[in-house]
């Protein structure tokens, strides 16, 4: 392993926010005891927000929209709801809401603020999120929820009549749901003036949310409230030549770190899970080799497929003489603060959902990151001491990136929001041409917390009297990772026929099969947890199973709402292929699409010589998931709304 001399130090670029901590901030901070030894009411106090809670206070009640600006870590989204409480917001049945972009912020942010009030969770203070609602009807007074849930509940109560406070949290990321919310918000706002609103961003952009609030409506109708950060640092350091393989560079770099530096835990940012996972293999086998009396790794992952306690691992107090080095996605960006990270490992990529509005595929890609991004990336070094951000590419790479990430509704599949909205009421969709209104399906489609296309396919079975076979599928094409692929791709397709999963006709019915095991865990779910069904038995993932087996059920209340009937096709896969979800598609245009290896599909070609898909994931090439056979004549019957229809090679 090489030291660190191809590191040459840098700035953290222009408009760096980097190096805004004061010799005095740092000193208190330094000089306090740490955070485990103080009760909660004193780590409370010492966040920076705390100092301005009076201020806070007045202006929620002063304004309909209050826009705080604060660094990651500040206190926004643990601190402010509980404010609201304390203060009176809540009282008379009313609900405080803070959303999040990611489920795992509204739930680790849940439970964190539940011990900070002294409650159960789900009680007091609960969450709800896809296929996971843990708070009360009648108890829950502050309730954190992804963004995308909220912007549902308009759906069935436009006014959101039963809450207080709207905090829309970590607005500057600009997801699709945030930017739908701000748009429905101001709208409520008008009919609904006592709902206050408080919108909470990480980076200094609150101007063009104050412009926008006050658009139309009054000067006083919104306020920035800016928490000044308390930031110490970071130095920021650059590879000289770029490097082939970001995450084995990660690996020697924190591996570096590790020999030559003193205490401070280390946070790598990756793209997803697979990078995240290979690179705390090659960490983990690294430690064998660790020199006697070296500082011990403590290897964690923080990404949105682990369960809830996985992720809170993170968060854990280690031992002295140890030190976490934690590989995340973007979540540790802004949306989760970790203390005690003193350094930052930056790969420089993200990985995005991305629209392409002339072939109709949504697929996510990996991306370099922005500018905004990689700094608050190295920012996340810096919140309780001076530290050092490691980016894996060259100085002249950062003036090359783009200054921030496009808003996501610029670059998403809109279909689903453009139900929602027509379903809400509201036709003149940016004056978007719009044949008609929605049909009844569309409407129902529209109240599924489901893709539109999974949620057309529950419909289509009526049709063919297989609803709980497609219900199946939905749940199990909703989850990632059913079966467990171990390395080599090739092999475990050879290891799914050996458990007979394997459907010629290809994945959803493979899928099905899968699930006879999940028929037997649905009755003996909870002794199966204790026994020996061990995380693999069956090349199944048994928590990805677990999850099928409650979105199944999630899924089946949607049915029955609907009096969608529960008939099993006994067998008749040819009725299942009939409904399958997804356009057809394999060669368009210029671009060819490659089954991707965890497919039934993989290694045989479809005897038909048509597919159709669920999924499409854009790496270096162009792969889609999730595939089953079709006969060309069923195109004639239902492909007829399809612009384009290719065969597969
Ligand atoms: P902001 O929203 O301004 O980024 P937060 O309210 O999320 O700030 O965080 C405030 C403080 O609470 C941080 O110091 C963070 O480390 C701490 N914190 C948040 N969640 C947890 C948790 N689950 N366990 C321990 N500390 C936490
Ligand atoms: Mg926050």
């Amino acid at each position: 392993m090489s030291t660190l001399t191809f590191w040459k130090p840098g700035t953290a670029g222009p408009g760096s926010t980097l190096d805004r901590a004061t010799e005095e901030e740092g000193n208190v901070v330094q000089s306090a005891p740490s955070q485990g030894s103080l009760s909660i009411q004193a780590q409370r106090e010492r966040l920076p927000i705390w100092k301005h809670r009076q201020k806070l206070l007045h202006c929620v009640e002063k304004y309909g929209v209050t826009i705080v600006v604060g660094q990651t870590g500040s206190g926004k989204t643990t601190q402010l709801p509980q404010y609201l409480l304390e203060s009176g917001w809540a009282s008379e049945g009313n609900v405080i809401a803070c959303t999040q972009p990611r489920r795992v912020a509204a739930t680790s942010v849940a439970i964190r603020v539940a011990a900070e009030v002294g409650t159960l969770l789900g009680d007091e203070v609960g969450y709800t999120i896809r296929f996971e609602d843990v708070s009360d009807k009648e108890r829950t007074r502050i309730c954190y929820m992804t963004d995308g849930m909220l912007f549902r509940e308009t759906l069935i109560d436009p006014l959101l009549s039963r809450y207080s406070v709207i905090m829309i949290d970590e607005a500057h990321e600009r997801s699709l749901y945030t930017d739908l919310l701000l748009g429905v918000l101001k709208k409520i706002r008008r009919k609904r003036p006592s709902l206050r609103l408080i919108v909470s961003s990480a980076t200094l952009d609150a101007r063009s949310f104050l412009e926008y609030f006050t658009s139309g409506t009054h000067p006083d109708e919104a306020t920035i409230v800016s928490l000044e950060g308390r930031m110490f640092p970071v130095e920021v350091a650059y590879l000289q030549e770029p490097a082939p393989d970001y995450v084995r560079k990660a690996v020697e770099v924190a591996w570096n770190i590790n020999l030559q530096h003193g205490a401070g835990d280390i946070l790598i940012f990756l793209t997803g899970r697979e990078e995240i996972e290979r690179c705390l293999e090659e960490l983990t086998e690294l430690i064998p080799t660790l020199p006697r009396g070296a500082t011990q790794i403590i290897p964690l992952a923080l990404h949105a497929g682990l369960s809830t306690e996985e992720q809170l691992r993170v968060f854990n107090v280690t031992e002295r003489g140890t030190r976490k080095v934690i590989a995340a996605t973007n979540i540790a960006e802004a949306s989760v603060t970790i203390d005690g990270v003193k350094f930052v490992v930056d790969s420089g990529f993200v990985k995005i959902r991305t629209y392409n509005p002339t072939t109709f595929l949504a697929s996510l890609s990996t991306v370099p990151v922005s500018q905004a991004s990689a700094i608050q990336r190295a920012g996340r070094a810096g919140r309780t001491s001076p530290g050092i951000c490691y980016r894996l590419y060259p100085e002249s790479v950062f003036a090359s990136l783009p200054t921030s990430t496009p808003p996501e509704i610029t670059r998403t599949d809109v279909t689903t929001p453009i139900l929602q909205l027509k379903s809400l009421g509201i036709d003149d969709l940016m004056k978007f041409e719009w044949d008609g209104l929605l049909t009844p399906i569309g409407e129902r489609v529209a109240e599924c917390p489901i893709e539109v296309n999974i949620a057309r396919m529950l419909f289509a079975s009526k049709d063919f009297n297989c609803g709980e076979e497609i219900l199946t599928i939905a749940a199990m094409v909703s989850i990632q990772d059913a079966f467990v692929i171990p390395e080599g791709a090739p092999g475990a397709i050879a290891e799914l026929e050996r458990r007979k999963f394997t459907a010629d006709e290809g994945d959803h019915l493979t899928l099905l099969n899968g699930t006879c095991y999940l028929c037997l865990t649905v009755d003996c779910l909870r002794s199966i947890a204790y026994n020996a069904f061990t995380k693999y038995a069956h090349a199944l993932n048994f928590r990805a199973m677990s999850r099928a087996v409650s979105i199944r059920s999630q899924l089946k209340k949607y049915m029955i709402r609907f009096n969608l009937p529960l008939h099993s096709c006994e067998g008749d896969a040819k009725r299942l292929r009939q409904v399958s979800d997804g356009t057809y598609r394999s060669v368009k245009g210029n671009k060819t699409l490659y089954v991707h290896p965890t497919s039934v599909l993989f290694t045989r070609k479809p005897r038909t010589g048509w597919i159709v898909f669920h999924e499409v994931e854009e790496t270096k090439r162009t792969q889609i998931r999730i595939l089953s056979e079709i006969e060309p004549d069923w195109l004639l019957d239902y492909g007829h709304k399809y612009q384009h229809r290719h065969a597969a090679d």
